[in-house]
């Protein structure tokens, strides 16, 4: 065990430790390699492997990394559910491919392309297509149908497809929130170009060192589409009592000297320090971090609400018609 992680561990507690570090910095010599490895580093609180992949609909072969995957279940409030197509080769195909018409309330679903192309209509119109980059946003709030498919010509011709679908939960108070899209194009999200030829980060939401992200959010959430050179570092931190992890599409990092292998996740543990990922080679992450609801939620299918009562409602109100309608 190193001394900053003895510090942290041991009788002194967290902030002593903090403290005791601060004063070791300043009694050693003013060098960045003494200062990079005694400055407080937010711990690791494990690295996941992979899940068993299971199909939603005929079209998305997922790893579910939360809520039932690891045992997570609400760790990462307001982050409710993430299931990552890794990368895999769909053949030509004539049949459609993906889930047909379900409902949603409760939450928002996002959905990032990162090789292939989906297409979502819902039954408030909204009509969309993502490719590489591209990622589209609805806000499910009170209700809404919608169905999600391979684009047309991207299922008959096959090929590489990877994807991710995040579900960020509503709080109480905007649980019943209008339905609404945004779709976010890669070219549209704000870029910052980190130094040393190290790489780039695409601020989704939230901010990154001032810069602000391109979606709207309904709680605070930072989300970073990171992209690393070989040998690139990005360091920044996140609000210490915001939940935070990462998921690693493509390449091999390490994340505060924890090595990380392709598609794991890494949960990070709620206390203040820098985020230091260094890529061995080529390397694409999702970063997400966000403040945590700390209300009661009950979860069914495709609703995530407060009550079994709203659960209830909801399933009437499904029943009933009152989400609209979308054709198959
Ligand atoms: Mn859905």
């Amino acid at each position: 065990m190193d001394r900053k992680k003895f510090l942290k561990r041991g009788l002194l507690g967290g902030l002593a430790a903090v403290f005791a570090a601060k004063w070791y910095n300043a009694q050693a010599d003013n060098t960045e390699t003494t200062e990079k490895n005694l400055s407080t580093d937010r711990g690791v609180e494990g690295v996941f492997a992979p899940t068993n992949r299971h199909m939603v609909g005929n079209g998305f072969k997922v790893m579910n990394f939360y809520p039932g995957g690891k045992g997570f279940e609400d760790r990462m409030s307001p982050f409710f559910l993430l299931d990552f197509n890794a990368e895999v080769n769909f053949p030509p195909s004539d049949i459609s491919q993906g889930v047909g018409v379900h409902p949603h309330r409760g939450i928002e679903t996002v959905t990032f392309a990162y090789k292939g192309s989906i297409e979502h209509h819902d039954s408030k119109g909204n009509h969309g297509i993502i490719g590489p980059g591209d990622i589209q946003w609805m806000t499910a709030g009170g209700g809404v149908l919608h169905k999600e498919y391979h684009e047309q010509t991207f299922n008959r011709s096959g090929g590489a497809f990877e994807m991710i679908q995040l579900w960020i939960n509503l709080p109480k108070k905007h649980k019943m929130t209008p339905a609404k899209y945004q779709s976010i194009v890669h070219q549209d999200k704000p870029r910052i170009e980190l130094k040393d030829n190290a790489g780039d980060v695409y601020v989704v939401a939230g901010e990154y060192k001032g810069t602000q992200g391109i979606a709207s959010t309904f709680s605070p959430i930072h989300m970073y589409d990171i992209h690393l050179n070989e040998g690139g570092v990005a360091d920044f931190e996140v609000p210490a009592h915001f939940n935070s992890g990462m998921l690693l599409v493509d390449g091999q990092v390490e994340v505060n000297g924890q090595s990380v292998p392709e598609n794991h996740y890494v949960q990070l543990i709620n206390e203040p320090g820098d985020i230091v990922i260094k890529a061995n080679r080529k390397s694409t992450l999702l970063f997400l971090s966000g403040e945590p609801l700390n209300e009661p939620y009950v979860s069914y299918g495709p609703f995530v609400m407060n009550t079994e009562e709203e659960i209830r409602q909801a399933i009437n109100d499904y029943n009933a018609g009152k989400f609209g309608f979308l054709a198959d």
